[in-house]
């Protein structure tokens, strides 16, 4: 139920205020199959509906469209999920979106579990909720208020039991994308929850006041409510209050979040916090995605590691063994011929495969720095073309990626880097030595066909921005070699594979902190010939001759606004450690050697493992055999 309801007016979804309206929510369910399992589970998805919204006399008089307008409006609702790109949105509808699933998920899950209990003490043992990030935190007010409201429960009994139900994940530690919802929508539309989360707020204050006294600052930096103008509602403090545990995705980011982010609520409540590295599943993004590879792993060391990816260490000794080097080689080489058939086959672009396959494929953000890798790629266009004679092997440079609807410098970035294809392609100087192709429509489908052909994966997020990634991890158990930042599970990647297997390069996340105050992208224009040629050959319009002047808003980004993300404070360890790579490159038993390193030590990134820490540190959940 809403304090507001909806109409469409113009073809596009109105809120009308103060007039209270009731959705209706239509359970899909999905089968979620396991690998070799013997039972299938479900997710369960929702729909909206709006409850008697067909005005049958409306219809009958022949006004067909009008009869529709309330359904229409609240099927609008679930039509589209908001791609998260953890940034440039801010819509009413996200909010009432958000409730809705809140709302339809915590009833249903509450109906199934008074179906065996009535005694409702024992909720958090039979329930687990996970927040995946902020967005359902509004399941800490609405669990409260089927406590309260529905249940009868007091405050303390009905606050004790939605804590030790709820544990909450956080995903990024970006500032624009930490979700705050103006207070007076919640006025509107969820009044009583509104009420409830003012009470948390209150005894939060109360117990901040008790635990740090005449610390007036604290309270307020630990509030639910920001107080700047506007009252917003911080929905990550939300999530934090009101459960029982909250994670972080990768070891640095995990403490980032508590020592920088949300220092202040972990200061009150350090047993909450904790970490879970993310992981990938070796079903899809091994055995699945790359048979060849897969195949010549299970001859070497038997099938187990495809449910126990921690097998895959009993490889490490096979780094001297040729036979398998060459057996890793000959199924990656298979894999990049079969991903150049398709490419051919699928959009007409021929890739040798023969060049070194180089890859950064991801949502395009600022803070993962496809840029950064585009001025490096210009950087070796100008070295080839000064100097023809330049031995360099012959590289392939694959990017892809999709930007979020509003995101305009991340649009345009996706236009540079086609310009750059298209101006590196129509050049007869670098012709079979350097090549870039931008892939659209990036998806899962082409990730899976994509990495497994790469020869080398490129990580190179400022450091300190990156909460975990999972394409690392995706390149790495395929044999791909990064290059890369200090940053997200990276860092741990590095770690178990040994920092010797890895292109690791420019400032870690304490420098990125250390020297912002002072950093200067200008300095680096002027004092490193490469960078400066580079950039003065894209502002000079080089790759965009018939449009002058397109890319100036990059130029405004990197050089007039100060650099957000450092582009030119790492440009050139990101060239030293290319250097170093294309050196490992030319000598085929150390590149195979440093592959076989990589897949042998990237068990631990399985996420068998991440849901195991879960299931056993957050849910206090064990295996359930099925006979
Ligand atoms: C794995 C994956 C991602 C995540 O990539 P990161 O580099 O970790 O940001 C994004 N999109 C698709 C399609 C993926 O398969």
């Amino acid at each position: 139920r809403l304090g507001c309801s909806f109409e469409v007016r113009g073809g596009t979804l109105g809120v009308v205020m103060g007039r209270p309206s009731a959705l209706q929510g239509i359970p899909y369910d999905r089968p979620v199959v396991g690998y070799g399992g013997k039972n299938i589970n479900t997710l369960r998805l929702w729909s909206a509906a709006a409850p008697g919204a067909f005005d049958f006399a409306a219809f009958s008089a022949g006004e067909f469209v009008s009869a529709l307008a309330g359904q229409l409006s609240a099927e609008s609702l679930t039509r589209v999920l908001y791609p998260d790109d953890s940034t440039s949105m801010g819509q009413g509808l996200r909010f009432v979106q958000e409730y809705f699933l809140v709302a339809c998920s915590l009833a249903d899950l509450v109906r199934r579990f008074r179906r065996g209990h009535d005694d409702w003490g024992s909720l958090p043992d039979q329930v687990a909720i996970q927040l995946n990030d902020t967005h359902p935190a509004m399941a800490v007010p609405e669990l409260m208020r089927i406590l309260l409201d529905e249940a009868g429960l007091g405050w303390e009994e009905a606050w004790d039991l939605t804590r030790r139900t709820l544990a909450y994940t956080n995903h990024t530690l970006l500032p624009e994308a930490l979700e705050k919802w103006p207070l007076r929508w919640f006025e509107r539309l969820l009044p009583r929850q509104l009420e409830i989360i003012l009470e948390i707020d209150r005894r939060l204050a109360a117990e901040v006041r008790a635990r740090f006294p005449g610390d007036e600052g604290r309270i307020a930096r630990s509030s639910l409510v920001e107080n700047d103008g506007d009252r917003r509602i911080r929905m990550a403090h939300l999530a934090i209050v009101g459960s029982h545990s909250t994670n972080g995705v990768a070891a640095i980011h995990s403490e980032l979040l508590r020592k920088v982010t949300v220092r202040d609520l972990a200061e009150l409540y350090p047993e909450r916090f904790g970490n879970k590295t993310n992981g990938v599943t070796p079903r899809r993004w091994l055995l699945l995605a790359n048979p060849a590879l897969a195949g010549s792993i299970t001859a070497a060391i038997g099938d187990r590691w495809i449910t126990d990816l921690a097998e895959l260490e009993r490889l490490a000794p096979l780094t001297e063994d040729t036979g398998f080097r060459d057996a890793v080689h000959d199924a990656r080489r298979r894999a990049k011929s079969s991903f150049a058939d398709w490419l051919k086959t699928n959009s007409g672009v021929v890739v040798d495969p023969d060049s070194i396959f180089d890859s950064q494929v991801k949502r395009i953000h600022e803070y993962k720095r496809q840029f950064l890798n585009g001025l490096r790629v210009v950087v070796l266009y100008n070295r080839l073309r000064q100097d023809p004679a330049l031995e360099m092997a012959p590289r392939t440079f694959f990017f892809a990626g999709k930007a979020a609807p509003a995101y305009e410098l991340a649009k345009l970035v996706i236009k540079f880097l086609n310009n750059l294809a298209g101006t590196i392609d129509g050049d007869p100087a670098v012709r079979g030595r350097l090549k870039v192709v931008f892939l659209p429509e990036y998806n899962v489908s082409l990730a899976e066909r994509l990495i497994p052909a790469s020869d080398v994966s490129n990580q190179i997020s400022t450091a300190g921005y990156e909460a975990s990634g999972t394409s690392n991890m995706k390149f790495m158990m395929n044999g791909a070699l990064t290059i890369g930042t200090r940053d997200g599970a990276t860092i741990e990647m590095a770690q178990a594979a040994g920092e010797e297997n890895f292109f690791l390069f420019g400032l870690t996340a304490q420098q990125v902190t250390n020297s912002r105050p002072w950093y200067s992208p200008w300095w680096h224009y002027k004092h490193e010939p490469e960078t400066r040629a580079a950039l003065n050959l894209i502002f000079s319009d080089h790759f965009s001759r018939y449009e002058p002047g397109a890319f100036l808003p990059l130029r405004r980004a990197l050089l007039e606004a100060g650099d957000r993300y450092m582009h030119l404070a790492d440009l050139s360890a990101y060239l030293q450690a290319d250097r170093r790579l294309l050196e490992a490159h030319a000598d085929r038993d150390r590149w195979m050697r440093m592959a076989v390193a990589n897949i042998a030590h990237s068990g631990r990134f399985s996420s068998d493992r991440t849901i195991v820490e879960y299931a056993s540190e957050i849910w206090q959940a064990s295996p359930c055999p099925v006979p």
